[in-house]
């Protein structure tokens, strides 16, 4: 059985710590931000999780920008 890196939740990616572009696998998690917990509003961010696969460190981007 080999790992097949085409499923959708694995994309390539530059990562800073190999340098180079790698195998990503991606996912997108809710974060609750206890520190921005007076502001309800704001308490749940999506984050874009994405876990290189050659060095296995993983990257966090929160996604709404606004
Ligand atoms: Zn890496």
């Amino acid at each position: 059985m080999g790992r097949n890196y085409n499923s959708e939740n694995t994309i390539a990616e530059r990562c800073e710590i190999c340098g180079r572009e790698t195998s990503h696998d991606v996912a997108i998690v809710i974060k609750t931000e206890s520190k921005k917990a007076k502001n309800a509003e704001f308490s749940r961010e999506p984050y874009r999780t994405s876990q290189c696969q050659v060095c296995g460190s993983t990257h966090s981007q929160r996604m709404n920008n606004a």
